[in-house]
């Protein structure tokens, strides 16, 4: 069995179109497939729909929440991926309809920056060239860069421009990690923290907050990520056990704007079983 958790379409920031999502995992030789898009469950029909034989389909996405550390007040920006939950659940519509409207904003707001300075993107094209109601995040602004020509890859982009500490990003206004577990609970969900640790991509938080995650709880961990080193799968797959997480591992694939393949990183059929056992909010779909 062959089973990854955590894969972005087009209904955010992904290349391919949930659809192609599903025939490329099928392609790709996976059992099954998550499409986790960030803050929306746009492609959870489309996918469902176009799933091929034999592949099987977890509903998921991936929210936008920020950790506040009680003990020094700092804010983490903490990926939380919830799988197998009610989409109807008003709260959480609400909240989701609320990031994607913040998303958009800030899009534009930066875009607005990188005109002014100089740099070649039109904030309208770039607004205008998003499915209505998407989610919209830096790498679409990344493509306009890329399309523009002044920088040859998406990766180059957030080097330069877009990434967390550059002169171009710009924070949102994110769910308290908390209460999106709790919103992904009441909705009958799981919750797993995508790569906890990915040190490279801006600060994580700490075992303590991981703990008290834990304590209120959270169902599991992304433990193998391609942002985590092997001494970070090491140290996470025994906080995992000391703390009653489950473990999971997935490629985070977001078609030609990263440069992992599906399968890359794969989940334990335990793993996955010990999530589909504890979530009632809504089923897997069977290829
Ligand atoms: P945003 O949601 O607008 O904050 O943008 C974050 C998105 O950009 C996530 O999907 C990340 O996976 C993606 N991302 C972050 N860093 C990079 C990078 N260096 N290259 C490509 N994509 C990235
Ligand atoms: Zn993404
Ligand atoms: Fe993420
Ligand atoms: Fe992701």
């Amino acid at each position: 069995m062959r089973i990854d958790l955590h894969a972005h379409s087009t209904a955010s920031d992904g290349t391919d179109s949930p659809a192609g999502l599903v025939e490329a995992a099928a392609k790709a030789g996976l059992d099954v497939v998550a499409i986790t898009d960030h803050d929306t469950t746009a492609g959870w029909a489309p996918a469902a729909e176009a799933l091929p034989p034999g592949l099987t389909l977890v509903p998921g996405a991936e929210l936008s929440t920020v950790s506040v550390d009680p003990a020094t007040g700092r804010r983490v920006s903490v990926h939380l991926l919830a799988y197998l939950f009610d989409p109807a659940s008003p709260a959480l519509v609400a909240e989701q309809s609320r990031l994607r409207s913040e998303r958009r904003t800030r899009l534009r707001a930066m875009a607005e920056r990188m005109a002014a300075d100089g740099l070649p993107v039109d904030p309208d094209e770039v607004m205008g060239l998003l499915p209505p109601d998407a989610p919209a995040g830096r790498p679409h602004l990344a493509q306009a860069l890329v399309r523009a020509g002044r920088v040859e890859s998406v990766n180059q982009a957030f080097a330069e421009y877009l990434g967390n500490g550059r002169g171009y990003y710009l924070p949102r206004e994110d769910t308290p990690v908390e209460t999106a577990i709790d919103m992904i609970a009441d909705a009958g969900g799981v919750t797993v923290i995508a790569h906890p640790f990915a040190y490279t991509r801006g600060a994580t938080i700490t075992v303590d907050v991981l703990a008290s995650l834990a304590a209120h709880g959270l169902t599991g961990v992304e433990v193998d990520h391609p942002n985590h080193d092997e001494e970070t799968r090491v140290k996470l797959h025994g906080l995992a056990g000391e703390l009653g997480l489950v473990r999971t591992g997935s490629s985070d694939y977001h078609g030609t704007n990263k440069t992992i393949s599906l399968g890359e990183e794969t989940t334990d059929p335990k793993s996955l079983e010990e999530l589909v056992s504890r979530a009632t909010g809504s089923r897997i779909v069977v290829g």
